[in-house]
């Protein structure tokens, strides 16, 4: 699926909209930070050759207003934190540190040259690469490129997801479901999960259990999309009409999956390297096929460098059944046991209850057998979020 998804490509973003977006190109420092000797103080810039002196105090270096002329020997400049460190200074005394009498300021008897002030080029040089290609763009990537002037940043555009629930029990949430019907919950765990992963989402609502109609809808939505994500019509029940309507459209490469929860997980490639995924029917089966499957695709397609979630050794703290044939993803909460991470059920594992996933930290990965695999026991656990 990976070899079959492509990055979109590289777009200029401002600052207000590059939060969790991912950087396109490496940034270059264009000059070099702090700018200018600053003072991380309020005190007195001085020259420490001065020690144990009393100075006049010749005028002031405030954050943004300089003093306006070179210090003299035998004479201080009060400074505040921020403020530029007067050429001929050498180091700063804290406010603390001396006494003041009148204009005149006594400073301590040892002082070091470049003390209580960042040099130009201490936290980085220009030139040097900041960030690298690849980056997801938090507060502090997204501070330091404002800190470096830069109001636009290179980022990787955004998948645009059409999304579509099928089935004919499905409401509208906040509806009054009849007889058999359910509310449509995919929908909103799959926008969450979408977005989550940088995706821009178009809801295309409840497609019918009925192959023209359902044919129309995704045909329409395709034309503003690079990705179609379905769920439910996958099993092999005769109202399951995604798979024949995405081999008609393009080509399905995978129809069904050796993992569980998620058997029916299906994937086609569609002209102009459009990507459709068929995720199951079941709230957990399409949220882990999800997880595993289609978010590492949209973070391939903005340029992710990290498409995978990270992994961790973890130790098994119940019996964990295994499929005979199927990968099993089971749902976990962590609790540290001293230096271990240790992996907790969630309960039941019904590919219908949500309560498995809601709350979960990790997936543990249970490989095909007949045995299992028993408490104590060291497995890898796909992390959601740590405890
Ligand atoms: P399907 O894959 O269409 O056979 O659906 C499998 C199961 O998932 C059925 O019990 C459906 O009612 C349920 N299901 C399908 N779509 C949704 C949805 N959008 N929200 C909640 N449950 C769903
Ligand atoms: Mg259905």
């Amino acid at each position: 699926m990976l070899e079959r998804t492509q990055f979109l490509g590289a777009e200029s973003a401002a600052l207000i909209d590059c939060g969790g977006r991912v950087l396109a190109r490496d940034i270059v420092a264009p000059a070099q930070l702090p700018a200018f000797p600053s003072s991380a103080v309020d005190g007195y810039a001085v020259q420490a050759a001065d020690a144990g002196k009393a100075l006049r105090v010749a005028g002031e270096s405030a954050a943004g207003r300089p003093f306006d002329r070179p210090l003299a020997r035998g004479t201080a400049v009060r400074i505040l934190t921020g403020g530029v460190l007067p050429a001929g200074a050498d180091c700063v005394v804290m406010m603390e540190d001396v006494q003041l009498n009148g204009d005149v300021v006594t400073v301590p008897g040892a002082l070091k040259p470049g003390q209580n002030f960042h040099a130009p080029g201490a936290d980085l040089r220009a030139g040097e690469r900041v960030l690298p290609a690849g980056v997801q763009l938090g507060a502090a990537e997204i501070g330091l490129a404002a800190a470096l002037g830069l109001a636009e940043l290179p980022v990787g555009r955004r998948p645009r997801v059409a999304l579509m629930s099928t089935g004919d029990e499905l409401v509208e949430v906040g509806e009054r479901p009849g007889q058999g019907q359910i509310p449509d919950s995919n929908r909103w765990a799959l926008l969450a999960a979408l977005r989550e992963a940088g995706a821009e989402v178009r809801l295309l609502g409840i497609g019918p259990d009925e192959p023209e109609a359902l044919r129309r809808l995704v045909v329409d939505a395709l034309a503003g999309a690079d990705v179609l994500v379905t769920s439910g019509g996958v099993s092999v029940g005769t109202h399951d009409l995604i798979k024949p309507l995405l081999e008609s459209l393009g080509d399905v490469h995978i129809g069904r999956v050796k993992l569980k929860p998620g058997k029916p997980f299906t994937f086609a490639t569609l002209p102009d390297q459009k990507v459709a995924f068929g995720l199951p029917g079941f709230p957990v089966s399409s949220l882990v096929t999800f997880e595993v499957f289609v978010r590492p695709a949209l973070r391939k397609m903005q340029g992710h460098a990290q498409l995978q979630r990270p992994t961790l050794p973890v130790r098994l703290g119940y019996d964990a059944r295994a499929t005979a044939d199927r990968t099993e993803y089971q749902r976990v909460t962590l609790r540290r046991d001293g230096s271990d991470l240790v992996a907790v059920s969630t309960g039941s594992q019904s590919s219908s209850r949500l309560m498995s996933l809601a709350g979960a930290h990790a997936l543990v990965r249970i490989p095909p057998g007949d045995h299992g695999i028993s408490e104590g026991t060291f497995v890898e656990a796909m992390v959601l979020a740590l405890p």
